[in-house]
């Protein structure tokens, strides 16, 4: 068992995940087998029940798990589905020391952080370690070194080096470089934050100081000197506007072969050309187009972070720059003829979301690319509220509403899961994770999905197409592609419009550099055709 421990200081938000991702896709290049885990250590559960304004998206995985968005970044760096128990909060640890504990399972003893706290912190490290049976265990301890939080999981990574050894035990620790007014470099808040950690009991081997500009010799000095750490252990991880660039960077920089020999990894090759061709894709850019993004969370960028990786994924397979213009739909609820600013934009669409605030805004930009023949793309809550509008303005049911929104309407076209029915718990409750979809064939979606009958997709979601309803829509045009084994509705679509889909499942999960979601790639088709004419 060889474990990579990542953690950071000075500033949350550094970027701890990306390069946590980096370093696994760096050690995957070179033939070596990796996973992740992600540790949490808020007291939640799981993000489920999290607005994303606390962490961003709340990512979902292939078995149902909501998580924090850095397991996206694992899973898209990667090219591999991570599962959910790669995510370990404070909140499941209690949960199960204070179950056993109930249960008697420490009869006699008192249940203490260290050893009861932190021998279920570790057991988990090593139960992923086993059931993957990866020659290195990622792990990135979310939160700032010297936060109370996080102090168990330190604790528990500094035990793993003693159970473990040095040699299959190493710690990265990410730190801020900041520039000052004489445009220095400065070194002491990555010192102090060592020393930090070193409190603690954990020696970092390398060190990722986070800076806007390349690393200075002299910085890269004084950083090893005073955090103890060798030369070839400090990696600037400067900022990129490409983050896909990363992994190319630390190949560059030694990282590989600096943990490769550290940990005694064989290394089978040292190949980043599969790698490169990817990032080349997203360099190589001749055409540009812009979506509108219809969402709640706009201020928040890391809100939709996924579809923002997804839609960037499909331009690069098209050589095109994506951009996104984040619209908040409320304006257009005060003045509606202001949606009409929306027929300079080449495609439109609306992500998942909640609630009622902004979803008259949102039926109406829906409303507006159905009618003026802009892309649209809908996704959960988007794909909920475009079968609203089409009851409403094409099939006449006037006071149509999704029960989400009015629990009264007298047309409840989408409508709370059965099997949701009197559940009270709000926690994992949803439908959640991979679940099939057939496809109908001759379909614009079945020609998109490369005429795959059934396919698998990741859901979070509490409401659905109310079924009553279907005939009433299909008889007035409404195209219903895809559909769960039960007959539950998944895809829409329209025939006589450029491209108007919308889908109940987040294609954006499962969207990777290189190998871009098939729906979202068929709507920047869409968008680069309304642009530059059909290709
Ligand atoms: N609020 C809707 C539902 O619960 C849509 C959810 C979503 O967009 N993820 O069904």
């Amino acid at each position: 068992m060889k474990f990579i421990f990542v953690t950071g200081g000075v500033m949350s938000g550094i970027g701890k995940g990306i390069t946590a991702a980096s370093v696994g896709r760096l050690l995957k290049s070179y033939g070596i087998s990796v996973t992740s885990i992600k540790i949490d250590p808020y007291v939640n559960v799981d993000a489920g029940t999290m607005s994303p304004y606390q962490h961003g998206e709340v990512w979902v995985t292939e078995d149902g798990g909501e998580i924090d968005l850095d397991l996206g970044h694992y899973e898209r760096f990667l090219d591999q589905s991570i599962p959910k128990d790669h995510n370990i909060t404070t909140g499941q640890i209690y949960q199960t020391v204070i179950g056993k504990e109930r249960r008697g399972e420490y009869l006699g003893q008192t249940v203490q952080i260290i050893p009861h706290i932190t021998n279920e912190i570790k057991r988990r490290f090593k139960a992923v370690a086993e059931h993957t049976k990866a020659d290195v265990v990622i792990i990135e301890i979310g939160g700032t070194v010297g936060d109370i939080e996080s102090e168990p999981f330190l604790e528990a990574a500094r035990q793993v080096r003693g159970d473990e050894g040095v040699s299959n035990t190493l710690f990265i620790h990410v730190t801020l470089v900041p520039i000052s007014k004489t445009k220095e470099q400065k070194t002491k808040p990555s010192q102090h934050s060592v020393a930090k950690l070193r409190e603690l009991g954990i020696q970092p081997d390398v060190i990722v100081p986070r800076c806007s500009e390349v690393l200075m010799p002299d910085a890269r000095s004084k950083i090893a000197l005073f955090c103890n750490v060798p030369e070839e252990g400090v990696i600037s991880g400067y900022d990129v506007d490409l983050i896909y660039r990363i992994p190319l960077i630390y190949h560059e920089e030694g990282l590989g072969d600096f943990i490769a020999k550290r940990l005694g990894l064989k290394v089978k090759k040292r190949e980043m050309g599969e790698w490169k061709k990817i990032v080349e894709q997203f360099e190589k850019t001749d055409k540009e187009v812009t979506v509108a993004m219809a969402g709640k969370y706009v201020e928040m960028e890391d809100s939709y972070l996924s579809l923002n990786e997804a839609l960037r994924h499909a331009g690069a397979h098209f050589g095109a720059r994506v951009n996104i213009k984040f619209v908040g739909t409320e304006a257009f609820e005060e003045n509606p003829e202001e949606v009409g600013s929306l027929d300079e934009v080449d495609g439109i669409l609306v992500p998942g979301g909640f609630g009622e605030r902004g979803s008259r805004g949102k039926i109406l930009t829906i409303q507006y690319a159905r009618e003026n023949d802009i892309p649209y793309l809908g996704l959960c809550f988007g794909f909920q509220l475009a079968v609203v509008e089409y009851a409403r303005n094409v099939a006449g049911l006037e006071k149509a509403n999704s029960s989400e929104i009015d629990a009264n309407t007298p047309h409840p076209v989408v409508d709370l899961l059965p099997t949701l029915r009197g559940v009270k718990d709000m926690g994992g409750t949803m439908r959640l994770g991979a679940q099939p979809i057939k496809i109908k064939a001759g379909t614009k979606a079945f020609d998109i999905y490369n005429h795959q009958e059934v396919i698998l997709e990741r859901h979070r979601h509490r409401y659905e197409v109310n079924p009553r309803y279907i005939p009433t829509l299909k008889d007035n045009g409404l195209v219903f592609s895809g559909a769960a084994p039960d007959g539950r509705v998944e895809i829409i679509e329209l025939d006589e419009h450029p491209f108007f889909m919308a889908t109940q499942f987040h294609p954006e999960f499962k969207s990777r550099p290189g190998k871009p979601s098939p729906i979202i790639r068929a709507f920047v088709e869409a968008a680069i055709s309304r642009r530059y004419g059909a290709q």
